[in-house]
């Protein structure tokens, strides 16, 4: 009988590559190269779970990292990214302290609650508060002996106590002028956010200082956080009810003291990056021995390996262990790692090889790098990673490190590589990308700048809701069934000619304005 005969369901029509054959059909594939095809909707999108493991052990509900460099994580966007159920690499662009500090500040974060509160001594002056009131907005400071949080509590300066103070204000010490400690309304350690919200409501104040039982200050709740407060049900959280974090480490033996410190402040991950190879290829001696001295010296400690961008690669780290797989090899936006060491792999082809050996082995594969839009996320999930870590995507939002600034008119947050020559140049970055011993400093990223994307607590959203759009076109109602569909070959994949490329994004027109969400 001729093919276009046979009728009824018994006939599946034959289209497209399975991911198999979409990556084995010759030279490497990165994102734009291929398109998935549509698969058979029978739910809604708010059904679709993107629930997915990051590592052997520790689950994500929201599949995103936010990548350990110095212009993207530090403490608020970890937090940002834990509260929306993803997380946050802390980076190690600077001393064990410092990072130690931001993962601190991530586990002690309580929604509603300033634990790191702006907090002046007695004998600062009038003008000091001025000063912190046109730095940072705000004025309403709680005063203790040492001039820090932990200390006792003596009084909170509020705009009321200033306001009427003239020519002597930089003579004037704050003890002179502030509500005394006797006349303040408190919370007392360990009160719920509605109890605190209720002394607030009936105190009618603006700040209310957290004490514990020795009247030390240990966390400020402020009336206008509490208006803005609002749900995270997908929060990612560690036994204990905190948010989880993760940070960086090399593979120097000096940062063996790092990870200690790390672990102290209960750390859930730590991203190994590879320093003595002077590049993000993973697969080294260095790596491996840090890998096993980090599984017998702090077992419960998930770590996750890398870069890789070869099954080849991914063998030698899981075989020491390794909790997951950071994949990728110049793929990113700020990367010359291809121009410079002609070694590295397209991002699409590494993502499914390194995946699909990976999960023989339960270890969870995480794309690194050259995430550009919300369907490279789609993709990228469908060839098999299980989570995607971004740099430039988060670079530009109010909660990434550093300030915005205008260049030509446009609103402009820096974003640079951490093998950029400035970043390696910045104390503790030395040895990332070159040796110590290396005389040339040989950079593999670039700096620049990206433009303003606004706050996280409003893109994350736009990339989750995107990726539950490119689910339930495919016809997955989860990440899970994702993945089955593309290991069993239901899910099919096209590759795309460069015309074809071209017809996929806006053509045509004269003007527009692109607006995602
Ligand atoms: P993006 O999301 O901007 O495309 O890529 C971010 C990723 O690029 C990071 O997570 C990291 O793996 C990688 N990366 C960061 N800095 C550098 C660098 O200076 N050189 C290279 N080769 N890769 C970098």
């Amino acid at each position: 009988m001729a093919e276009h005969l046979i009728a009824g369901s018994k006939y599946t029509p034959e289209d497209g590559l399975t991911g198999a054959q979409l990556v084995t059909s010759g030279s490497g594939l990165t994102y734009n190269d291929f398109i998935l095809l549509p698969g058979f909707i029978n739910f809604t999108t708010d059904e679709v779970d993107l629930s997915s493991p990051l590592t052997k052990h520790i689950s994500l509900k929201t599949p995103f990292v936010s990548s350990p460099m110095d212009t993207v994580t530090e403490a608020n966007m970890a937090i940002a990214m834990a509260l929306m159920g993803g997380i946050g690499i802390l980076h190690h662009n600077c001393p064990p302290e410092f990072q130690a500090s931001q993962a601190r500040s991530v586990k002690k974060y309580k929604q509603g609650f300033i634990v790191d509160p702006v907090v002046l001594s007695p004998n600062k002056t009038v003008s000091d508060v001025y000063r912190i009131k046109q730095e940072r907005g705000f004025c309403g400071i709680p005063v203790t002996d040492t001039g820090d949080v932990n200390g006792k509590l003596l009084g909170l300066i509020a705009a009321r106590d200033i306001d009427l103070i003239g020519k002597d204000r930089s003579v004037t010490p704050v003890e002179e002028v502030m509500t005394p400690r006797r006349d303040l309304v408190i919370a007392h350690h360990g009160c719920s956010l509605d109890e605190a919200n209720h002394i607030l409501q009936e105190s009618k104040k603006g700040k209310l200082p957290i004490v514990n039982e020795n009247d030390e200050l240990v966390a400020l709740i402020a009336r206008t956080d509490l208006k803005k407060s609002r749900d995270f049900p997908l929060a990612s959280k560690d036994d204990l009810n905190r948010l989880r974090v993760g940070a960086a480490v090399s593979t120097h033996e000096e940062d063996k003291t790092r990870i200690e410190v790390l672990v102290a402040q209960d750390v859930d991950v730590v991203v190994l990056v590879d320093t003595t190879t002077d590049s993000s290829q993973g697969n080294s001696i260095y790596e491996m021995e840090m890998i096993h001295y980090i599984k017998k010296a702090y077992p419960e400690l998930q770590v996750i390996g890398g870069n890789v961008v070869t099954a080849a690669q991914a063998k030698n780290l899981i075989d020491c262990g390794v909790d997951a797989l950071r994949v990728g090899m110049g793929s990113g936006s700020i990367c010359i790692t291809q121009e410079v060491t002609a070694v590295g792999r397209p991002q699409g082809t590494a993502v499914y090889k390194v995946a699909e050996y990976a999960r023989r082995f339960g270890v969870p594969v995480i794309a690194d790098g050259g995430i550009q839009n919300v369907g490279h996320i789609v993709k990228a999930l469908a060839l098999g990673g299980s989570t995607v870590m971004m740099g430039s995507l988060l670079a530009g939002t109010n909660e990434s490190p550093g300030e915005f600034f205008f260049q030509d008119g446009v609103r402009l947050k820096k974003y640079r590589g951490m093998g950029s020559l400035p970043a390696m140049e910045q104390k503790g970055s030395m040895a990332r990308y070159f040796s110590d011993t290396d005389k040339l400093k040989v950079a593999q990223g670039v700096s620049g700048s990206v433009v303003d994307k606004g706050s996280v607590y409003g893109f994350i959203p736009y990339l989750y809701a995107g990726v539950q759009h490119g689910c339930q076109d495919i016809g997955a109602r989860s990440l899970t069934q994702l993945r089955q569909m593309m290991y069993g070959g239901e899910l099919k994949f096209e590759r795309r000619s460069p015309s074809a490329q071209v017809e996929g994004g806006v053509h045509g027109l004269h003007s527009y304005e692109k607006r995602y969400y």
